[in-house]
């Protein structure tokens, strides 16, 4: 899924739920229509709010905010379970227009961890905060705090219950197969959301969110709250979301290997992008996805896996949504 912009470029939301192992026979229709409910409530809503002159970071944070909040995503309520039986949650903002950053790991009583991050980015001098501290850094900002049995969900446990029963390791959200699977394979199924977004000043931004893996080891953290690797935004070229086995999106610096070789090597969107998701990460063995916006108001959502969650919004025209690889 991918367009060029004519010029000069709309305003853009672009939003993701995660990329797997999607398998059709596990789809029923009832679920299909939940998910792309889900993503058509949270463009339309940003898509209303870019439209009225609101900022790529706030409108990318309250997407990030909104499929955290839904329990469908592998980030906020329903995120997956550490191998304790536990919950740590990652997250990451980032504004094109100044560089700015932040970044939360390992919470597990702040609700919202997108907030989190913003709260970094806003508030602190520093970019990145994690464990407790993070927890009550995000306290001390006012930003709610929940007993962290609230993230879990039945359907998460029984994947926890079946990635242990297999004995496999951490495995991807939509990765973990169990009989109240989802429609993404849930034996192998990428988690994470994330948001971009082009606004009317023709600055970007970008957001990612999740609960990380399923059975990771606690203290474990992967890309999606590391800047240049599952999260970055540049006015200059590009924002970039991240969805997918972390370890390799950061051994790549996946997102920051788009808006490098749009920089350095002058490349389209689309061509830094399928090098990314289509070269390079498969070559240390990951997969996943990613969305992106350029600057020019081009978007491209690209995966290697059979799916991904996701969707994209221009102000003035009708959501685009997707599930599978050939939507
Ligand atoms: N990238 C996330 C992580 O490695 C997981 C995911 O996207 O599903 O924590």
């Amino acid at each position: 899924m991918s367009t060029r912009s004519t010029q000069p470029a709309t305003p853009l939301l672009a939003i993701h739920g995660g990329a797997g192992t999607l398998l059709r026979s596990k789809m029923t229709s009832a679920k299909e229509a939940a998910y792309l409910a889900a993503l058509q409530r949270i463009l339309l809503a940003g898509q209303a709010q870019l439209g009225a002159g609101a900022p790529a970071l706030e409108v990318v944070v309250e997407a990030v905010r909104q499929l955290e909040e839904c329990e469908l995503f592998n980030a906020g309520r329903g995120a997956v379970y550490t191998a304790a039986a536990t919950h740590e949650l990652d997250a990451s903002v980032m504004d094109g227009s100044n560089l700015q950053a932040g970044a939360v790991a390992g919470l597990s009583t702040t609700r919202n961890p997108v907030l989190a991050a913003r709260a970094v980015l806003l508030h602190s001098e520093h970019l990145m905060f994690i464990g407790a501290a993070a927890d009550a850094f995000a306290a001390a900002q006012g930003l709610e705090q929940v007993a962290p049995a609230w993230f879990g969900t039945e359907l998460r446990l029984a994947q926890l219950r079946a990635a242990q029963g297999e004995a496999r390791g951490a495995r991807l959200d939509h990765d973990v197969e169990t009989q109240r699977s989802g429609p993404l394979d849930d034996a192998r199924k990428l988690g994470t959301v994330g948001a971009v977004a082009l606004d009317a000043a023709g600055h970007l931004a970008a957001a990612t969110s999740t609960g990380g893996m399923t059975n990771k080891q606690p203290g474990r953290v992967g890309d999606s709250p590391i800047i240049g690797a599952g999260c970055y935004a540049n006015d200059a070229t590009v924002a970039v979301s991240c969805t997918g086995t972390g370890e390799a999106f950061m051994r790549i610096c996946a997102a920051y290997d788009v808006s490098a070789q749009m920089a350095y090597l002058g490349l389209p969107l689309q061509a830094a992008v399928d090098s990314v998701i289509q070269l390079k990460l498969p070559a240390v063995g990951g997969s996943g996805g990613l969305i992106a916006v350029a600057a020019n108001g081009d978007v491209s959502l690209r995966f290697n896996t059979e799916g991904m969650y996701r969707g994209y919004a221009r102000v003035g025209a009708a959501p685009v949504l997707g599930i599978y690889g050939d939507d």
